[in-house]
């Protein structure tokens, strides 16, 4: 584990992209949720951007729902 308290896109320039859904379940829960911020350790502006990728993902089914 990195113990940076630099987000990880901010840190590696990338781009947060809903059709990565490999990145983006580094950013979820095993049961697919949105991770809050504090496990993320995403800056503000990145963690909302990984939240609407995500719901992004879900709407064009790459994610499943949150199974209930
Ligand atoms: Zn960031």
């Amino acid at each position: 584990m990195n113990s940076s308290n630099k987000c990880y896109f901010c840190k590696t320039n990338e781009v947060v992209d809903y059709k990565n859904v490999q990145l983006l379940r580094k950013f979820m829960t095993p049961s697919y949720k949105i991770m809050p911020k504090r496990l993320t350790k995403l800056c503000a502006k990145h963690q909302r951007a990984v939240g609407r990728a995500i719901k992004r993902a879900r709407i064009i089914a790459l994610l499943p729902f949150t199974p209930r």
